[in-house]
């Protein structure tokens, strides 16, 4: 058990703030109502937060510490994202269309973390429909980035990478389709893990892309994750595409050593365009892996490349199809004085989706009509099922794969909006776990120099390096990133006033 200051819980690991409140050193209610001023004193100018459910908290809080929220979460607060359902509050995505929206039920990966004994706080801003890389395709307003609130968070959980970031809580939940979780981690410099695709049930998460999206933790360090990974991981009957595995102890092999380990590095992920702290990061971390004992070895991922068309036409294929339900008639807007039905339809959606889910839409749209389908959509199948065997084949080589997360440190507002090319290129290195459903993890690594860089006003901005693991061998992903994060040694904590 860790003996923590509790002066502020608020500066506290998810750990170190769960053994301080089983030990009655601090009370559930004391830490909630910490966590609760320090939102309502941030959120104004971080926008992580889009609904906060004060009361609640305070009352399962009291709840806690009556002993009457037993689990490994007791009393812990968190935040999810708003496209996870509760059968409280409001389920938004951030979008207007959804601005009513309350759902008839709770997410299997939310009702586990109660049952695990966590205080939900609230909702966080999102890209609408998770779909973007800098929450600034939120209806609700861009969250901004804790490290400078000039810069994105990155998306599209932004608002939940920066709630843990700027101390707002000590762990929070997002969903990952083709880096929502690790590239916002990267970029506010927190650990964010995109468990293997069946890991964690989709059961309640409003979907964008139904066989890429997998729900996820966000937390200071890799051990916390690890604990809200294992409240959520496990098979539920309410979702078919959930794996029946067992889900081993994630905690318990965390801090075992790595020799013998195999680390894979691809050239692809190598390029002169990276940010030239991102490649030093690499390099480094390369150099702590092998000093440590594990062994380096060099692997082929050929089909990289095309990782970013593949993902951009099978990720709107289904959104198209997966957005198709919000017609005006369910799921709250819908458009005033309108006459006939196509028109009821089409006008509810023109004011309910912002820019971005209608170029999605048409995106997704074209390429399943008829004519472009085997062309567009049946092609990009067929190549994530080359990346798919790419990754088979490394595994066989090394035990876990390490490159950048993402290709620099976050980047100004506006800076790639009116160019959604750009913006997607944003996910490069990590699109293809999504492709390939393995799991993959960011953990901080430290940050760019302020003085020699653009990021020169900003004092620098954190950047994170990336592992990938074999399908559901998280227990070894977190065992190297774990090892990283110790003999790295940065810290990644962000004092915010
Ligand atoms: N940035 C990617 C996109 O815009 C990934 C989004 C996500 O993972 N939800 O689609």
């Amino acid at each position: 058990m860790t003996t923590a200051n509790t002066a502020d819980p608020t500066q506290l690991t998810l750990v170190a703030l769960r053994d301080a409140i089983t030990a009655k050193q601090l009370s559930a209610a004391e830490a909630t109502r910490c966590y609760l001023d320090r939102i309502e004193r941030h959120n104004p100018s971080i926008n992580a937060f889009h609904e906060v459910y004060a009361d609640r908290a305070r009352a399962r809080a009291d709840h806690a510490d009556a002993g009457k929220l037993a689990g490994p979460l007791a009393g812990v607060p968190i935040a999810i994202k708003d496209n996870l359902c509760t059968d409280w509050g409001r389920t938004t995505c951030s979008s207007r269309i959804l601005e009513n929206f309350r759902a008839p039920y709770t997410a299997t990966a939310v009702r586990r973390l109660e049952d695990a004994g966590a205080i939900v706080l609230g909702k966080t801003v999102m890209d609408e429909f998770a779909m973007g890389s800098s929450t600034e395709n939120s209806a609700v307003g861009p969250t901004r980035n804790p490290w400078n609130p000039a810069y994105v968070p990155g998306g599209s959980s932004g608002g939940s990478a920066a709630a843990v970031a700027a101390n707002m809580c000590p762990g929070s939940i997002g969903s990952d389709t083709g880096g929502s979780i690790r590239q916002p981690a990267a970029l506010c410099g927190v650990v964010g893990l995109k468990p293997t695709y069946g890991r964690i049930s989709r059961y309640g998460l409003v979907a964008f892309a139904s066989s890429l999206d997998q729900i996820g933790p966000f937390a200071h360090n890799v051990t916390d994750a690890a604990l809200l990974l294992q409240a959520m991981a496990g098979h539920d009957p309410l979702d078919s595409t959930s794996a029946n595995l067992p889900v081993p102890d994630y905690t318990e092999q965390i801090d075992q050593p790595i020799d013998g380990l195999r680390v894979g590095i691809a050239k692809q992920f190598v390029s002169d365009a990276n940010h030239p702290a991102m490649t030093q990061a690499v390099e480094r971390a390369s150099a702590l892996f092998r000093d440590a004992g594990a062994e380096i070895v060099s692997i082929d991922l050929p089909h990289t490349k095309y990782g970013i068309p593949t993902y951009y036409l099978v990720a709107t294929a289904e959104a198209s199809s997966n957005l198709a339900r919000y017609d005006g008639v369910r799921y709250g807007r819908r458009a005033e004085g309108v006459r006939e039905l196509v028109e009821l339809y089409s006008r509810s959606r023109a004011e309910g989706f912002g820019d971005e889910v209608k170029r999605r839409i048409m995106l997704g749209t074209y390429a399943l009509s008829s004519g472009y389908y085997d062309a567009y959509y049946l092609r990009a199948l067929k190549v994530r099922r080359l990346i798919k065997n790419d990754f088979d084949a490394a595994f066989k080589q090394c035990d876990v794969i390490l490159g950048p997360t993402t290709t620099g440190p976050a980047f100004r507002f506006g800076e790639k909006t009116d160019d959604p090319l750009t913006m997607y290129l944003n996910d490069i290195y990590t699109v293809n776990a999504n492709l390939a459903g393995i799991p993959g993890i960011s953990v901080p690594a430290g940050l760019t120099d302020a003085a020699s860089s653009s990021e020169a006003q900003a004092g620098g901005l954190p950047i994170g390096i990336q592992l990938l693991a074999a399908p559901f061998d998280e227990g070894t992903l977190l065992r190297a990133a774990r090892q990283f994060e110790q003999l790295a040694a940065f810290s990644t904590r962000k004092a915010l006033g």
